[in-house]
């Protein structure tokens, strides 16, 4: 039953609630007054609106109150949604079955009816009746517990504190939910700790609820609670509102946690964690509890006033999250997690189709889609910069201010705002609202004019390297935070104006973005970031900072900024590289090359392989494979990397090593053979291994016989590594069995994007399947989005670009359409990238001894591992073409690579250093010295056997490249021409005919290879679409439909 108190403000005969697949028995109003019962006579259900409407025989007279009880019956489903129910089963085989609450946006109305928007706020009590010995949760303490006579129980909880049932999204959330006020009813195991008392008076009872068996596994978070209780406390100088705090870990639980007040639910692996768990997943569990904490205050005790400001409450309860570890833990280095955290959000915010942290919102269903990990984590990022901008101390003085302005009622962005503007006394609103009000970020380009100065000029940063004029109009308020290799303190200097001149010593280092506090990119001419490449074996940059140079590099050769060779060749000054954390972001900037240039000829993935391989084997080398008592967690941190990544580049020694300890752990059952921390790796390096099933087996029943979470999930989440085709289909057919938990089923079909075969399995199941996946999860909006992002965003072929426009073509894609754009143009940039700089990989591979082939076998003196032969360029070529669909163009540098690699053409026409690979410098791509002929210079390029061409050699080249670059110029001229000459064509037939117009385009100009990157950006006068962009990629090459 459900009872509201209600006053009426306009005289009415009805009453209308929201209530969704609920059926109402009877519903009655009471006088609060003088007692007076009126019975509804009829309710009407508006399932489109998701209403009911209470119809009473008399008008309720204005300043009326009246107690409202409505009798219904709902579901209890298996849904993951509204009211909900859970099985799980314990290490000793029982089975135990839990019902909890998880109010989505449409599905709190579920469970009962109720008014919800985020400003309806009211005071909730509740009673549950349930079987006697399961645990009863609530927001509150128990009040009363009544034992009654069918083996139930009947427990009433203390009114809760004025809260309201808005809308939350959450981190590691596929989800939104209706939050605050929950329920958990079900078998659980508990350990308990309380706070000092010291802020709040009393102490406070901390829960943590787990599976039956699993209590000990709760303690690590159960100490965090109770020391972020007492650290908010502190800060906010607010005690804890409520009189208890449970933490539960719900098996079957869709988000990664909410922050319910005084109840706060995780999935079991964002709570439980083992003894030895690694410090990757103590992080993660820190930063989501802690979180979780802050929004008891920001959040919960102010909230939000519409949902506009949610990436506010959210930004800052993950900043503030971080702050808080690196308080309680300051020897982890969390800023650097942090940094690292947000590559995937810059990655996506260089796309067109980001959208700014801030964003209107009318209807509460478009939240799943706008609040996704740009108003999350950009949010988090931007609030960052801010805080080293106006000091840390001062930023939480100004959150102090505004707690305590607005507690137990909302507050908007605004509010926030001016209450830090006045703390601080500086234009918070103007610098802020540039950073959440507009799109992307800028990327700001050197050009060092002469020996102590430099020019600065930001322009905006899109990953597909296209950024027209009308679009690079933006400013942003940056501050520069640099330091020179003299002056190690940050000048604070800001940035608002399109261009800049400094004055810099730049015969020495200098670095801007210092500790990577700012939410920009930085591209530096060649021979500066050769400089800070040689301070990388020294202290003079922190980790962080090491990781912000690698990371930037990345990403600007994904836009043709810089060439990829330029990233290849920064990594060479890791090699002596000790921080776990630079050395975990080496392995993934790595991956995100390998995954692009996956389907690239053999002796090309085998000659970056190969990179990997000398990288990380070295490790493995100087820390071995066992973990010494009492050793630094992050050196066995790196240990794991290291093995995993040199097993997964296939170095023999050590897949052997593994291959033999996974045997004595599976077959032995000796589970000390593989350590904790190196279940993951061992597995997956003997799964790419080979093509047995034994293995495969062997995995599947260790998911099936473990209980501790996080195992299940290394079984579970390792199995996509299947080497064969049969494999591929055993784990997709597995992660949609009952046997998978709904919830987890993504994470065990994510690995399957790291094959070939995966890839191609997985997007057939998905179209196979789709009607199913679609009336399956419909609802569950988050889980289509992931899978479809799953299943294409790895493809890097046009052809796969042409399928996946197709196959949603002729769907209603309203769920998931901003996750279907991004995908499209992360593909996008996938073949821009490849084909912009697939020969600039080779090269760099042959000149760095990475690369065999005929032309230079007898010359070559480095060390070669694979055997393979690799072919000319034509055959290269023509593979590519096979395999990709499209032809690899030789000439698709951008300008500024050919200019020796300078780097900082921004989105400007070429403008550039003009310096050429200085000696003993960096060693630039000699990729651009490619003839457009189809000749082989290549074969003019010896190698001297360390990998650097002669004075002759060099001065040879250098000639060419100015040949080259005079006939690109001529091209371009003539083929801007053509390019008119083709658009008045298109504009005068019908679509159909447009294919048999680009087949016999590339035929005329089968040779003319130009940089169609650079000329779209610059001369095209067409308005671009995915398509044109696509048309002219087409007709860079003989590529035909
Ligand atoms: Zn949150």
């Amino acid at each position: 039953m459900y009872r509201v108190i209600i006053c009426i403000a306009e005289p009415t005969f009805g009453i209308t609630l929201n209530a969704k697949e609920l059926n109402i028995q009877t519903a009655t109003a009471r006088d609060h007054l003088n007692g007076h019962s009126v019975i509804a006579t009829s309710v009407s259900y508006n399932v489109e609106e998701e209403t009911i409407t209470l119809e009473f025989p008399q008008v309720l007279h204005v300043g009326s109150s009246w107690i409202l009880d409505v009798t219904y019956i709902g579901l209890v489903n298996d849904k993951l949604n509204g009211f909900y129910r859970s099985v799980y089963t314990d290490a000793d085989g029982n089975v135990h079955q839990l019902t909890t609450t998880q109010f989505q946006s449409t599905h709190a109305r579920r469970a009962f009816p109720c008014w919800d928007e985020p400003a309806i706020k009211a005071t909730f009590s509740l009673t549950l009746v349930a079987p006697q010995g399961m645990a009863c949760l609530s927001n509150m303490s128990e009040q009363s517990r009544t034992l009654l006579e069918n083996g139930m129980q009947e427990v009433t909880f203390l009114k809760t504190p004025i809260m309201s049932t808005y809308v939350r999204f959450d981190k590691y959330m596929k989800y939104l939910q209706k939050d605050i006020y929950a329920w958990v009813i079900g078998d659980f195991d508990y350990i308990e700790a309380y706070t000092s008392g010291e802020f709040n008076g009393e102490r406070i009872r901390c829960r943590v609820y787990t599976p039956v068996g699993l209590a000990d596994q709760g303690r690590y978070s159960l100490d965090l609670a109770v020391k972020s209780v007492e650290y908010f406390s502190r800060l906010f100088n607010i005690p804890y509102p409520l009189p208890k705090l449970d933490l539960v870990a719900v098996p079957d639980f869709a988000p990664g946690a909410m922050e319910n007040w005084g109840l706060v639910a995780f999935r079991t692996y964002a709570l439980l964690i083992e003894e030895y768990g690694s410090q990757d997943r103590r992080n993660e569990i820190a930063i989501t509890v802690i979180h979780e904490m802050s929004h008891q205050w920001f959040g919960n005790l102010v909230t939000m006033e519409w949902w506009s400001d949610l990436w506010l409450f959210e930004g800052f309860a993950t900043h503030l999250a971080y702050i808080v570890v690196d308080e309680l833990f300051p020897g982890w280095n969390i800023w650097t997690d942090f940094y690292k955290q947000i590559q995937e959000v810059l990655k996506h915010d260089s796309l067109r189709t980001s959208h700014p942290v801030e964003v209107g919102v009318a209807n509460p269903c478009e939240i799943t889609q706008i609040f996704d990990e740009i108003s999350y984590m950009k949010g988090a990022s931007v609030l960052r910069m801010l805080s080293a901008w106006l000091g840390q101390d001062q930023l939480l003085l100004g959150i102090r201010k505004f707690i305590h302005k607005y507690m137990w009622s909302n507050a908007n962005t605004e509010d926030l705002w001016a209450t830090l503007a006045e703390e601080c006394k500086v234009d918070v609103p103007g610098f802020m609202s540039k950073w959440t009000r507009q799109t992307g970020y800028p990327v700001l380009s050197v050009t060092e004019l002469d020996e102590s100065t430099i020019l600065v000029r930001q322009n905006l940063f899109l990953s597909t390297g296209d950024v027209r004029d009308d679009e690079d109009t933006l400013i942003w308020p940056v501050p520069l935070g640099l330091v020179t290799a003299s002056d190690p303190t940050p000048r604070n200097i800001m940035l608002d104006t399109k261009e800049m001149i400094l004055k810099v010593d730049t015969t020495r280092w200098y670095k801007f973005n210092m500790e990577q506090t700012g939410f920009f990119r930085v591209s530096y001419p060649s021979k500066t970031l050769d400089l800070l490449g040689q301070t990388f074996g020294t202290a003079q940059l922190s980790a962080v900072n090491r990781v912000g140079l690698l990371t930037d590099v990345a990403a600007l050769v994904t836009s043709g900024i810089a060439p990829t060779s330029s990233f290849l060749t920064l990594l060479k000054y890791f090699e002596d590289e000790q921080d776990y954390m630079v050395w975990a972001e080496v392995s993934i900037r790595l991956q995100e090359l390998l995954a692009v240039w996956l389907e690239q000829p053999e002796p090309i993935m085998n000659g970056l392989k190969e990179v990997q391989r000398r990288l990380f084997t070295k490790i493995v080398k100087r820390l071995g494979w066992e973990f010494p008592e009492g050793e630094d967690p992050s050196t066995g941190n790196l240990r794991a990397v290291a093995i995993r990544f040199a097993g997964r580049a296939g170095d023999p020694d050590i897949v052997a090593e593994a291959r033999r300890r996974f045997r004595s752990f599976m077959k032995d059952r000796d589970m000390t053979a593989i350590s904790p921390d190196l279940r993951f790796p061992v597995f997956e390096i003997v799964l790419r291994s080979t093509q047995g099933v034994e293995e495969y087996e062997d995995i599947v029943n260790y998911y099936r016989e473990t209980f501790v979470p996080a195992e299940k999930m290394v079984a579970l989440s390792v199995l996509g590594y299947g080497n064969s085709q049969e494999l591929v289909r055993r784990t997709l057919a597995l992660a949609m069995s009952p046997e998978v938990r709904t919830s987890d089923i993504l994470s065990a079909i994510a690995t399957l994007r790291s094959s070939v075969i995966g890839r191609a399995e997985l997007w057939n199941f998905m179209r196979h399947h789709w009607d199913v996946l679609y009336e399956r999860h419909f609802g569950d909006i988050g889980f289509l989005d992931y899978f479809v992002s799953l299943s294409i965003e790895s493809f890097s072929t046009l052809e796969r670009y042409h399928e996946v426009q197709a196959f949603f073509a002729n769907k209603d894609t309203s769920a998931y359409d901003r996750i279907l754009a991004t995908c499209l143009e992360g593909i996008r940039m996938n073949i821009l990238w490849l084909g912009r700089d697939c020969k600039d990989v080779e090269e760099w591979l042959r000149v760095n001894g990475y690369l065999i082939d005929e032309a230079t076998a007898d010359n070559h003196v480095g060390e070669i591992t694979n055997g393979t032969q690799g072919g000319t360029t034509e055959a290269h070529g023509g593979i590519a073409k096979g395999l990709l669909g499209i032809n690899v163009n030789p000439l698709v540098l951008p300008s500024s690579s050919i200019n020796g690699g300078s780097s900082i053409t921004g989105t400007s026409s070429g403008a550039s250093s003009g310096a050429s690979t200085p000696p003993g410098g960096l060693q630039y791509p000699q990729g651009s010295i490619y003839s457009q002929h189809g000749a082989h210079v290549r074969s003019q390029v010896y190698l001297d056997g360390v990998g650097q061409a002669s004075e002759e050699q060099t001065l040879q080249l250098l000639q060419l490249q100015q040949d080259q670059q005079q006939h690109e110029l001529r091209m371009q001229r003539e083929y801007q021409l053509q390019l008119q000459q083709q658009q008045q064509q298109q504009h005068q037939h019908q679509h159909q005919h447009q294919h048999q117009h680009q087949h016999q385009h590339s035929l005329n100009h089968n040779h003319n290879h130009i940089n169609h990157t650079q000329l779209s950006r610059h001369q095209e006068q067409r308005p671009r679409t995915l398509e044109r962009e696509m048309e002219l990629l087409s007709m860079s090459g003989d590529y035909e439909f």
